[in-house]
């Protein structure tokens, strides 16, 4: 096997790939299993490919929440492992029986017959099943956790002196990942992390309790996140599939700021859950780097590359304990407003969390009224989450008035919105050395200047008409710099304090108390926090034409 040289992606790319082959399911017709290799490990005959994706096993849970839904009673009855699905299709017997369709809400989904089940497996046993299910795939299993567990020992090997955490959601990969790490390295005491975001399932809530009752070995630390998530909406609107700003707000920041402190400049190893399998964009992925929201962390990601029904029936055969929404039939464990979520994973949420889901189908009525949609209740029911740009909202935040200067030809005028703030000084300071020279109070004077003390530009504050004027350096690099002056400028007016600019500092000169904090001598200027995009800007920013769905 190639040794991987953590911190370069090439090498991290030269990883072998422990992909199956093209990702597809398969089904013991003897042994009436699903395989992750061909041929059965039990009785050697070659598997059947059932589907091009992926399988999940079905529990008695979800069969009652297909029930409750209005699925036949055929489906019936309720009982674990009688049914797995794969691609919104239902599998008896290794072969299609039912599948999910599409429905307008309130019920969002509909089960439709496709074939005939078989009665026999509706009747039989969980425990022989399993034990089958475990020994018919047994060599996948040990290649996958031998594979996962030298990727373990290797990355803390590279990075001796980080500390080690567990990036913990509560969900089946994060907990096979904290299996793994625990396993792989022989000890109970890896620190797991849960970002609590505020809008957690409730049984994720309850899973975390059984978790850390089970396990009292395992350090648990839960990291609450400071923004209110239904205010941030109040604010910035509700997130959407292209405005995804909670991720960053109520996840990485509030990872960030802890993984930052915990271990200074020499900073974190955490290991996560993350797999290629869950989503398209993530192709790109590396099994370990740098690039993340959080400036102090490397991330490693040990199963990557397994398939949904590989950390299902590994997570069995070792006996890890299953998150009770799984058993609903939700297919993610995650925040319960994901815009990303689907019809299926709405449709169980409004059956399960009723009062969640009330509460947020309030929010986002609200939230359409005030913005002047023309039909709230569409917006509720699904259009929240198409929303592009910032229509309705305080969308003069996320742009700058600037006028240029008849007898200068750098000269340029800024009028911000809102009451100043002298926060200004930190977003500006982020470009170069602030220095100001003369500050009545009233009237600011001062100019920026790059690392040889050259002025890159100078400036004047008038606080009272929260004016800024600008004059800028002749010279090649002043039309880069007004760039990121106006790029400043946007994020200072439209700042929540969401704190992500500072999660992303590598440093520690920047961080949010009740605003931005910036700390000139720690910083290196290499100005990550400059270029990464504001989620508050992004969400504000009105986008191409009225569509109704803004
Ligand atoms: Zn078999």
């Amino acid at each position: 096997m190639r040794r991987w040289v953590a911190g370069t992606e090439q090498s991290a790319v030269a990883e072998p790939s422990i992909r199956p082959p093209g990702g597809r399911a398969y089904w013991c017709d003897a042994c009436r299993v699903p395989l992750l290799q061909s041929p059965c490990s039990v009785c050697g005959q070659d598997g059947r490919a059932v589907s091009s994706s992926n399988m999940r096993p079905v529990f008695a849970g979800e069969i009652r929440s297909l029930l409750a839904l209005g699925a036949p009673s055929w489906l019936g009855p309720p009982r674990d492992f009688a049914l797995w699905e794969s691609g919104g299709r239902y599998y008896m017997g290794g072969y299609a029986i039912a599948r999910l369709r599409r429905a307008p809400a309130p019920r969002r989904v509909s089960v439709e017959p496709i074939g005939k089940p078989a009665a026999q497996d509706a009747r039989r046993r969980r425990s022989p099943l399993m034990r089958r299910l475990v020994a018919a795939n047994y060599p996948r299993l040990r290649e996958l956790e031998h594979q996962a567990c030298v990727f373990i020992q290797e990355a803390v090997s590279v990075y001796p002196d980080r500390t080690l955490v567990v990036s913990f959601s509560g969900g089946k990969d994060s907990t096979v990942v904290s299996h793994l790490v625990r396993t792989a390295l022989g000890r109970a005491d890896i620190l797991h992390m849960f970002a609590d975001t505020g809008i957690e399932m409730p049984d994720t809530y309850r899973f975390l309790d059984t978790f850390r009752r089970d396990r009292p070995s395992v350090p648990l630390m839960v990291i609450r996140a400071s923004a209110d998530f239904f205010q941030l909406c109040h604010e910035i609107g509700p997130p959407s599939r292209i405005q995804r700003w909670c991720c960053s707000t109520q996840k990485a920041v509030p990872l960030g700021s802890v993984v930052n402190a915990a271990n200074g400049a020499k900073g974190v190893l955490c290991f996560d859950g993350i797999r290629r399998a869950e989503s398209s964009r993530r192709n790109g992925y590396l099994r370990i780097t740098t690039k993340t929201k959080i400036g102090r962390e490397v991330l490693a990601s040990p199963i990557l590359d397994w398939t949904d029904l590989e950390v299902w029936i590994y997570g069995l055969s070792a006996g890890l304990p299953i998150n009770e929404a799984y058993l609903r039939g939700f297919k993610r464990v995650g925040c319960l407003y994901c815009p990303l979520n689907s019809a299926w994973s709405e449709a169980l949420t409004a059956l399960h969390y009723s009062n969640e889901h009330e509460l947020w189908i309030a929010t986002l009525r609200e939230s359409a009224c005030r913005a002047g949609h023309p039909d709230p209740d569409a917006f509720a029911q699904g259009a929240w989450r198409a929303r592009a740009g910032g229509r309705g909202l305080a969308s003069f935040r996320a742009s700058v008035a600037a006028s240029p200067c008849e007898s200068h030809p750098h000269r340029v005028s800024y009028q911000t919105t809102g009451d100043w703030r002298d926060t200004l000084w930190s977003y500006i300071g982020m470009l170069g050395k602030l220095r100001i020279w003369h500050d009545d109070g009233m009237i600011a004077v001062g100019v920026l200047q790059d690392a040889s003390g050259a002025d890159l530009m100078s400036f004047r504050a008038v606080r009272p008409r929260q004016r800024l004027e600008v004059t800028y350096a002749d010279g090649k690099g002043h039309r880069l710099l007004r760039q990121r002056i106006e790029r400043q400028l946007r994020k200072y007016q439209s700042c929540v304090s969401c704190g992500a600019c500072a999660a992303i500092c590598p440093t520690g000169a920047l961080s949010m108390h009740d605003s931005l904090i910036f700390n000139e001598r720690l910083c290196t200027f290499c100005l990550k926090c400059v270029s990464m995009n504001c989620v508050a800007v992004e969400s504000l920013t009105l986008k191409g034409r009225s569509t109704g769905a803004d």
